[in-house]
């Protein structure tokens, strides 16, 4: 039955975490942030469909802003505006989250937050060198309600 789905599916909220519903760094779309707003670029922005776009610096897991696309809308491709002039001039926040946050903690920050995306990362103390902050994917608000209101 749907609702006891529905009821199964909030109650995993406190034992499932943000890394099992995430989407792993490697599909992520991203954009790198020395990027010029031309026409191509643009295009493939809007061809993605995302509404918000993490921008990274020379490497995918090195995330520094995240670009919503209706900070596009007073760009003219014409121009090639450069990426960083329109994220300088939105400065959105970056909000990152650890990996083993659990779900419903983390529904409630995106409710108490301005942010429906979080950046999932862990510590890494694998290996020989000092301990670093490893991007592993992203979490959407969107995600959490999918485990909520999946059918099995
Ligand atoms: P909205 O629905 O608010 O317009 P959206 O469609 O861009 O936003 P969400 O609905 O938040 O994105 O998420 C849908 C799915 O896409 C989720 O699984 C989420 O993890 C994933 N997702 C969101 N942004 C990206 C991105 N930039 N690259 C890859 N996957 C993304
Ligand atoms: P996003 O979070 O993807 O940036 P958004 O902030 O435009 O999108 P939602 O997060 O979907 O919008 O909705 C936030 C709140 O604003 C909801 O309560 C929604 O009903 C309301 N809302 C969205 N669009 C409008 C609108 N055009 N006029 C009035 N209220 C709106």
């Amino acid at each position: 039955k749907e609702e006891l789905n529905i009821i199964q599916g909030a109650l995993e909220l406190r034992t499932k975490t943000v890394e099992d519903v995430m989407t792993p760094l490697s599909n992520c779309f991203m954009i790198h942030i020395d990027a010029v707003l031309d026409f191509n670029t643009m295009s493939e922005i809007m061809e993605s469909g995302y509404t918000r776009i993490p921008v990274y610096d020379s490497e995918r897991s090195n995330i520094v802003d995240v670009l919503y696309v209706k900070d596009l809308a007073f760009v003219d491709p014409d121009d090639c505006t450069t990426l960083k002039t329109v994220t300088k001039f939105y400065n959105h926040p970056v909000h990152f989250v650890f990996h083993d946050t659990k779900l419903d903690a983390m529904l409630e920050e995106f409710k108490k937050g301005k942010s429906h995306l979080a950046i999932v990362q862990k510590v890494n103390n694998e290996g020989e060198g000092d301990p670093f902050y490893e991007v592993l994917g992203l979490v959407t608000l969107e995600d959490v309600i999918e485990e909520i209101i999946k059918s099995e």
